[in-house]
């Protein structure tokens, strides 16, 4: 595993968790994860503030909520990367 296959990863993880992804895409962003221990442990982490966002984002436009999802994974990235995993 490389630092770029995780960036890459990590650009397709909002829509990932949404289920937006063609089925080919998703399956490789699936087995990347499977692979890569401190991917799990993010897509963990993103799915739970993601699931967060959503409970508390009720009755906010979707678009407004996807914005607000790509924030947190920027965020979380960053403190990923910072972390040297
Ligand atoms: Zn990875």
């Amino acid at each position: 595993m490389t630092k770029e296959e995780c960036s890459e990863i990590f650009a397709k993880l909002p829509e990932y968790l949404d289920g937006d992804l063609p089925p080919d895409v998703c399956e490789s962003v699936a087995a990347h994860i499977e692979e890569c221990g401190p991917c799990v442990a993010f897509v963990e982490s993103l799915r739970k503030s993601v699931a967060l966002s959503r409970k508390a984002a009720a009755g906010i436009e979707q678009a407004e909520l996807k914005a607000e999802v790509k924030a947190r994974l920027a965020e979380a990235y960053e403190q990923f990367r910072a972390s040297g995993a």
